[in-house]
């Protein structure tokens, strides 16, 4: 730590990726919102575990048995302190936050009846829109919208008379990977929970930016990926309240996820396990438990001054760009590092190609998330997304990148 407080320079020699240069350029990667870098203690755990311990699971027959069960378990144990939930037994390991949701959608799509509601907001990211979307096609039920601000926010104004007492499912991000706006769950849980509705967090953006209550949110479901938590590709985690798991059809069948077979039929296993068919992606599960004790030990106070710092002098830098127009909040309040601004007569691929030019990573175009850039009547936007080893010199490089592509495109 400095004696200006916590800054991210120490941090990044965690990160033997970010000495990687890009067109002779120092690497600035502000595309974390789509996929972050792993710590070099997430890589060693992940190799120690494959040269030492690979085996399979919950089959411990003998000592490499034992030791991936004992890790695979402790994973999950900590996913649940990740959370704030009672019990790692609601912690189901997915392949991320898009299964997650087909998941659930799809268990809970067995006992829809015509006529029934899904309100979803207009802001989702396609993996908690389509989904969703199809149940409904499926099953004779209403996609419901909750409509957006101008800024791209969410607009709970009406949200008592969108959640009728048909409405079953309401399926929102916690942040949006588009705004960074961070939403009003628990204004939403608690609407939700007077008409009898499930509740189902999206928490692949939120999740990312340290720990979670989500025992205060008072939800039922909650997602989110590795890949964007410091972790490996290929594994997330869904948590579900045990005593909805308790009620829900399987997902997929096979190994692991029964009590016993027969010629005739079969018995499921109960709670998380019946989720969990075949074998789990174990080493990614193993990785994202070190991430997250990784999360866990970071100092969130100094973490969260020092990036209201970046995201100030990103605001004024982005302001002073002739054409640009932010989407999202301009407050530094109920925001996540993620901006997303367009820029008049520059197209956000063009922008994207010549900032990679400076070294400069980020994201063009919809984001996927058409339904909020129809919305916003946009097509595309320009995406910057800061991680957790991101610093003033990334945030420069930027800047002077988007002058430039300013002067170049226009
Ligand atoms: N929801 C949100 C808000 C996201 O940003 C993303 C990833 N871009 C997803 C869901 C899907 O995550 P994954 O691709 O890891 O399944």
């Amino acid at each position: 730590m400095s004696d200006k407080g916590w800054s991210p320079d120490s941090l990044r020699l965690q990160f033997p990726i970010l000495q990687r240069e890009i067109n002779g350029r120092p690497l600035r990667y502000l595309d974390n919102a789509a996929t972050t870098f792993s710590p070099i203690c997430v890589q060693e755990a992940v190799a120690q575990f494959e040269n030492h311990s690979r085996s399979n699971v919950q089959r411990g027959m003998h000592q490499l048995g034992i030791e991936a069960t004992d890790a695979f378990e402790a994973a999950r144990a900590t996913a649940a302190r990740y959370l704030n939930v009672a019990s790692s037994d609601e912690i189901i390991f997915t392949s991320g936050t898009t299964f997650a949701v087909n998941l659930v959608a799809h268990c809970l799509g067995q006992s829809l009846q015509p006529g029934d509601e899904i309100l979803v907001s207009v802001a989702e990211h396609h993996s908690n829109f389509v989904p969703w979307q199809r149940l409904c096609e499926q099953y004779g039920a209403a996609m419901k919208l909750i409509p957006v601000l101008a800024s791209g926010a969410l607009d709970l104004s009406q949200l008592d008379q969108l959640v009728t007492d048909r409405c079953r499912v309401v399926a929102v991000s916690h942040t949006s990977n588009v705004t960074g706006s961070i939403a009003d769950v628990q204004a939403i849980s608690r609407c939700a929970r007077r008409q009898g509705a499930l509740v189902f967090v999206d928490g692949a953006q939120a999740a990312p930016h340290g720990p979670v209550d989500v025992a205060a949110l008072d939800v039922d479901f909650y997602a989110f990926s590795g890949h964007k938590c410091y972790g490996p590709t290929g594994i997330g985690v869904l948590w579900g309240r045990e005593s909805i798991l308790q009620t829900l059809p399987p997902f997929l069948t096979g190994g692991g996820m029964i009590e016993r077979v027969t010629a005739q039929d079969t018995r499921y296993a109960s709670g998380r396990r019946r989720f969990e068919a075949g074998t789990p992606p174990v080493t990614q599960a193993i990785g994202l438990g070190v991430a997250l004790e990784w999360l866990m030990d970071q100092p969130w106070t100094e973490i969260r001054l020092y990036e209201q710092g970046l995201m100030q002098k990103l605001l004024q830098g982005l302001f002073g760009i002739s054409g640009l127009t932010l989407v999202g909040e301009r407050s530094l309040e109920q925001r996540a590092p993620i901006f997303s601004f367009d820029i008049e007569a520059c197209h956000s691929h063009d922008i994207c190609h010549l900032l990679d030019e400076h070294g400069v990573e980020l994201r063009g175009g919809h984001h996927c998330a058409q339904p909020l850039m129809d919305a916003l009547d946009l097509v595309a936007t320009t995406r910057a997304s800061i991680g957790l080893f991101n610093n003033e010199m990334d945030i420069e490089a930027l800047l002077d990148g988007l002058q430039k592509a300013v002067e170049i495109l226009r």
